[in-house]
């Protein structure tokens, strides 16, 4: 069985940080949008398909096999229905199944090196995700602690959420590691939404609330006037240095 209901094997942690994103008042999500996942031991604890994050409890998440998902991932030859199998908690008295984003979740993790993982729709960012000009108003960063915490985004054209999207994000990271040496901390999904990828839940927190702030510093800019971008390499060179990274592993709750 490649999914399974483990309330023990659940972080507290992951808990509190599902609470915290999920509170209506910093519209990040509405109603049962957006899943966090962690790893543990090698599994993926996900946030359950259907579940509020604003209410969640360690009963709203479940354990993944990744080895399973990520063979699901990488297989050309996989079909949603093969994704469908896959997610269902087989016997459930409560009919839980795995989030249908959780294949976003195990690329983050597999092509991204991801401990932690939050994906919000958050209104601002799902505003400019949103339009034709969406991706290239991300291609630079407007203040410098965007620059720090958020970093260079991946981009992602609208897919369906599921085998497509989570192909989409396996292939987006793993080309900007590529181009750019590592990772990234954010994915944009257009018209969709945000993944933080971090070490740590105040990572993902961190750069989910960062992101948000560079989302609303655009709406507002561009009511004004025209947006004066900083340099994309400039904000690049500003995040490795030595002061910022370890201004940046603060909020990462102290890992470097
Ligand atoms: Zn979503």
């Amino acid at each position: 069985m490649s999914v399974r209901a483990d309330r023990a094997a659940v972080p507290g942690a992951l808990v509190e940080l599902t609470l915290r994103l999920g509170d209506p008042a910093r519209d990040l999500v509405s109603l049962a949008e957006g899943n966090t996942s962690t790893t543990v031991d090698g599994q993926l604890v996900v946030k359950a398909s259907g579940a509020r994050m604003d209410r969640a409890t360690a009963d709203d998440f479940v354990v993944v096999d990744i080895d399973a998902a990520a063979r699901v991932l990488s297989d050309p030859r996989a079909t949603q229905d093969d994704l469908s199998a896959l997610l269902a908690l087989a016997g459930d008295p409560r009919g839980r199944r795995a989030s249908i984003e959780t294949l976003v979740h195990v690329a983050a993790v597999h092509a991204g090196g991801a401990a932690w993982v939050a994906h919000t729709h958050p209104t601002a960012v799902v505003g400019l995700v949103s339009l034709a000009e969406g991706e290239r108003l991300w291609q630079a960063p407007l203040f410098p602690d965007e620059a720090v915490v958020v970093g260079r985004p991946a981009w992602v054209g609208y897919q369906e959420p599921g085998l497509a999207l989570g192909r989409a994000v396996a292939r987006a990271i793993a080309e900007h590691a590529d181009r750019y040496g590592g990772p990234p901390r954010l994915v944009l999904l257009g018209n969709h939404g945000l993944v933080a990828l971090g070490r740590s839940a105040e990572e993902v927190e961190a750069v989910t609330t960062m992101a948000v702030k560079a989302a609303r510093a655009r709406v507002v800019a561009y009511a004004v006037g025209t947006p004066r971008y900083l340099d994309a390499a400039g904000g690049d060179a500003l995040a490795a240095r030595a002061d910022e990274v370890a201004r940046r592993a603060l909020f990462a709750g102290g890992q470097l």
